[in-house]
């Protein structure tokens, strides 16, 4: 199912005034600095102010809807015919590309928004850490083709796994730090104490905002998690319902993969609101990793969204700011907390949640039937929403039921071929 490019939505869907329940705002800790200024000095202001806004449409600019056509959009939504045959399942599948994202995932989608503001602010570059590199990619492209800087600070470990993304980003003109880098403080602290530090998201960000600080011209992005994150990844579910209005199909079900919550966030919260408000019916699943299930196992209370605890704290299902976990292929989605938007969500119970083993052995499975069936290779995070989808619709077989199971395809697996290659060929586990 295509849509036309003057199909595409004009506007965001910002589901904040119609939750059943007013957010939990964003607060200080009772003891240090104000984590509020200081994340209003280093961060957009159009983002500040999207972050707290209760105005339920907000329009996409001009030139970022014309980006967004540009690097391909509006994505289709497919119907996985090859296989529903494959599981000989009587539940209709259907699948929303994402993966044809040209830096290789959804972040595109507020990525170009972000870089948009910050040319907007008066900003010459932006900056920001990486952990899957996912995000790097997406902000390096989106700064390269609206003219603007772009610094990533990436941990690491992963920089080091992965040098042909480390390239991708060099050819969009990015400059790539490996983190702990010598180029802030809190890098050359640590590298003092131990040279071969193999970093982690919280020293990565740490670097990224000492960088904002230090540097008035440029400012810093954040790629998940937050509110305006969530609001322009919404662009994915807005065309999935126009595509199913289209074809006069109605959901049952929609999943998808979340780390942090900002693919599942886009992808359900436009059906979330017409649940809110009675105009349709329909389950919402997260498929998530057991060595990071902060919606399955974590506790929903105040805490920081980084490990340095530079930001505010955030009201969400967490497992702890501190917490180490162990490493898997699908990197993007090893984050302590969920969304807080998903986190209230879950809360009342419109969002349920699943976790699949560490070892990730179901999941590169279910990549492989996706790729031997329908011929798309998916991003090792996306491949839990495929194995929810497939699960569920092998439950249909079951029982019998006609479900229409709708799932994301968060980004795809190219600069990932060596993930599956150690796990499925290999036989190795991440190191
Ligand atoms: C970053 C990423 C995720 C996880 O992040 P969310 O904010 O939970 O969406 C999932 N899939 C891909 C392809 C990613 O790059």
């Amino acid at each position: 199912m295509l849509l036309d490019p003057d199909e595409m939505p004009k506007a965001w869907y910002n589901i904040i005034p119609d939750l059943p329940e007013k957010l939990p705002p964003p607060r200080d800790p009772e003891e240090g600095p104000s984590r509020l200024k200081y994340m209003q000095q280093v961060m957009l202001k159009t983002a500040f102010e999207q972050e707290l806004s209760d105005q339920r449409w907000i329009p996409i600019p001009e030139e970022v809807r014309e980006i967004y056509i540009h690097a391909g959009r509006p994505r289709p939504l497919v119907r996985a015919k090859r296989l529903e045959e494959y599981l000989k399942t009587p539940a209709k599948l259907y699948y929303k590309r994402e993966d044809l994202s040209p830096p290789g995932s959804h972040k595109l989608n507020t990525a170009l928004a972000q870089v948009y503001y910050a040319r907007k602010e008066g900003y010459e570059g932006v900056c920001t850490e990486t952990g899957a590199g996912q995000w790097g990619s997406a902000l390096s492209w989106a700064a390269a083709v609206m003219g603007l800087r772009c610094v990533v600070f990436w941990v690491r470990f992963a920089y080091e796994w992965k040098p042909d993304r480390r390239t991708y980003m060099q050819l969009l003109g990015a400059d790539v730090h490996a983190s702990p880098s010598k180029i802030t403080e809190v890098g050359r602290a640590i590298l003092e104490r131990d040279p071969h530090h193999g970093g982690n998201l919280g020293i990565a960000i740490s670097e990224g905002l000492e960088y904002a600080e230090k540097h008035d011209e440029f400012v810093y992005c954040l790629g998940s998690v937050l509110n305006h994150v969530l609001l322009h990844q919404t662009i994915i579910g807005l065309e999935t319902l126009k595509q199913f209005e289209k074809i006069d199909v109605q959901p049952d079900v929609m999943i998808s993969c979340l780390g942090g919550g900002s693919n599942f966030g886009g992808f359900v919260l436009p059906m979330v609101g017409k649940v809110l408000r009675g105009e349709a019916e329909c389950e919402f699943i997260a498929a998530q990793s057991l060595a990071t299930p902060n919606l399955v196992k974590g506790e929903y209370r105040y805490d920081f969204a980084d490990h340095a605890e530079k930001t505010p704290l955030l009201k969400m299902y967490t497992l702890g700011h501190k917490a180490e976990f162990p490493k898997i292929y699908a990197e993007g989605l090893r984050y302590h907390a969920a969304a807080p938007i998903i986190s209230l969500l879950k809360h009342l119970g419109y969002v349920k949640a699943i976790a699949y083993a560490i070892d990730e052995k179901d999941v590169f499975e279910a990549a492989k039937i996706f790729m031997q069936t329908e011929g798309f290779l998916p991003a090792p995070e996306s491949a839990y929403s495929i194995r929810c989808a497939i699960d569920e619709a092998l439950e249909c077989k079951k029982t019998g039921e006609e479900k229409v199971i709708a799932f994301n395809v968060s980004g795809h697996g190219f600069l990932d071929l060596f993930a599956y290659r150690e796990k499925l060929f290999e036989k190795k586990e991440p190191t």
